[in-house]
């Protein structure tokens, strides 16, 4: 099985992981993976959703981490897009495993968010719908084009409060100042490659995790640069490789005074994990419902 990855990311994941895990990585990334979507509490309730899939014969089940998580066990997304509901914007579609940062942020209404890598949005829509619209987000992207994407599903998910701001979120000025971040990272996307999908890792390569890493870095310290002390942000990617992922932390966290917190999530013993070198930190391992991911949650200190 590990021969079908692509011959880098199987020495990287060996390397990291071992022979075994590697294997069940390997498989994970061999099933295909079932559609999930979000419940927009803006709009609506996770009962009428629940309804709507019931009338329409789609089955679902809900997630282990949240009752507004509706993982479906044979739709896929073009089923949902037909319902009414996903056109009013009452449900996001969403993977499992990118619900998992805002609520692990677990974002304040009346808070000063910054989401410094945001579109198309699936992330600041949840952080406005965790805080019922009560918290100030600014949401930064760099690429015009997504940020445009991210102002339609801003509109379409009723996301009243957030400002964009189109610009390189690592050169925002120092004088910003954020109670809680969210830096849900561009990265090399190692998680979320399907080996019978060839689109889902054609971009794949050792250059791109390098280069990922770089910018990754960059923005990780301007996030503690812009945290306000005593409060805490997470740091997120789609790949499950150190290089993108506990290396970044590590080295952004040399010399500055803040500290891993533990990343407390509900139904957290029913997720896969991979192991990870940095205690409370999390990396989930690729299945038919959880694309890999990692996330860590960082306090800066007074
Ligand atoms: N958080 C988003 C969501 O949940 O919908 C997904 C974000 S995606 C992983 C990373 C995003 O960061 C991309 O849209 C990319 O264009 C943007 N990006 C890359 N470099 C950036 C930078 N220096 N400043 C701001 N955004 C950046």
């Amino acid at each position: 099985m590990t021969e079908r990855l692509p011959d880098f990311l199987q020495q990287a994941l060996k390397k990291q992981y071992g022979e075994e895990i590697t294997a069940q990585i390997a498989a994970g990334m061999s099933t295909e993976r079932k559609t999930s979507l979000r419940v927009n509490t803006l709009k609506t309730t996770r009962e009428a959703v629940a309804a709507s899939l019931t009338e329409a014969g789609i089955a679902y089940e809900t997630a282990p981490f949240s009752e507004d998580a509706f993982l479906l066990t044979q739709a896929k997304e073009k089923d949902i897009w037909a319902l009414p509901m996903y056109e009013k914007g009452e449900v996001y579609l969403q993977s499992f495993s990118s619900m998992l940062p805002p609520l692990a942020l677990a974002p304040r209404q009346g808070a000063d968010i910054l989401d410094m890598a945001a579109a198309p949005g699936g992330k600041t829509t949840q952080i406005a719908a965790l805080t019922g619209n009560r918290a100030n987000i600014t949401a930064c992207e760099i690429n015009n084009i997504r940020a445009e994407k991210m102002r339609y599903n801003l509109e379409k998910q009723g996301a009243s409060r957030v400002n964009v701001m189109v610009r390189d979120a690592s050169t925002l000025e120092d004088f910003f100042r954020f109670d809680q971040i969210l830096l849900d990272a561009p990265c090399s996307g190692s998680g979320t490659i399907l080996l019978d999908k060839p689109q889902t890792y054609k971009a794949f390569s050792e250059k791109l995790v390098l280069n990922s890493a770089k910018i990754q870095l960059k923005l990780l310290k301007k996030a503690l640069t812009l945290l306000k002390p005593g409060n805490t942000m997470v740091y997120s990617t789609c790949s499950i490789l150190a290089a993108e992922n506990e290396d970044i932390v590590l080295r952004a966290l040399k010399g500055v005074n803040a500290e891993v917190v533990s990343a407390e999530l509900p139904g957290m013993d029913q997720l896969p994990l991979l192991p990870c070198r940095i205690p409370g930190a999390l990396c989930v391992r690729p299945n038919e419902n959880y694309e890999g991911f990692f996330l860590c949650k960082i306090r800066k200190l007074k």
